[in-house]
């Protein structure tokens, strides 16, 4: 019986008194029956930009951080660092993370929209595998992406390919053409300049 909190990693590197992010519920619960799982891509403008891939598996958020962001050309292969769950509601996290404090600096949610398992084993399996292939329908992603663990001992890497489908397309860039917030039409520049008023 696995009793594990498996938020306890992501709790012990917060100060919930000083950060707003979502501290997130006890216990994980699974998705009501039907419901498709959902996905975000937040930019986050910690020491180092980078795009925090999350998917929804099992009542937590399984994560990974993508320092140049989704591709839409199958021809890159976009690097892709486990990073540890984060609770559900971080889904639609957005704001300024403190000064000092873990990830400090700024997020938005870049993307986000509902995902479809593609391969014939739960999803949670396929990730523990390091082989997992999901179909995004995002507002600016879409289409298949393959989520695959390669190397060895101290070489083990993920890699976030786009896979070759109708959505791929090798002329999109999503990352620098559509840098804002989905949810509030506002870049990081502009959520930085807001906070630093008063
Ligand atoms: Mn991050």
């Amino acid at each position: 019986m696995e009793t594990k909190d498996p938020l306890a990693e992501y709790r012990s590197k917060r100060n919930f008194s000083r950060t707003r992010e979502p501290r997130g519920t006890a216990s994980s619960q699974g998705l009501q029956q039907g419901a498709q799982p959902r996905f975000v891509i937040q930019k986050h403008k910690a020491s180092t930009l980078h795009y925090d891939l999350r998917l929804e598996v099992d009542g937590v958020l399984k994560s990974w951080a993508v320092p140049k962001g989704p591709s839409t050309n199958p021809r890159d292969k976009r690097l892709a660092v486990p990073t540890e769950d984060h609770p559900i509601d971080y889904i639609d996290f957005e704001g300024t993370i403190p000064e000092n404090e873990y990830g400090a600096g700024t997020v938005l949610v870049w993307d986000r929209g509902h995902y479809r398992n593609l391969k014939d084993k739960p999803i949670a399996q396929a990730i523990e595998e390091g082989q997992a292939e999901i179909w995004l329908e995002g507002e600016k992603v879409q289409g298949g992406y393959a989520l695959v663990r390669t190397g060895t001992g101290n070489d083990v890497r993920w890699l976030l390919i786009k896979m070759k489908d109708e959505k791929a397309d090798a002329r999109r860039n999503p990352v620098s053409t559509e840098p804002a917030s989905v949810i509030t039409g506002h870049t990081i520049e502009q959520m930085e300049t807001s906070t630093q008023e008063g």
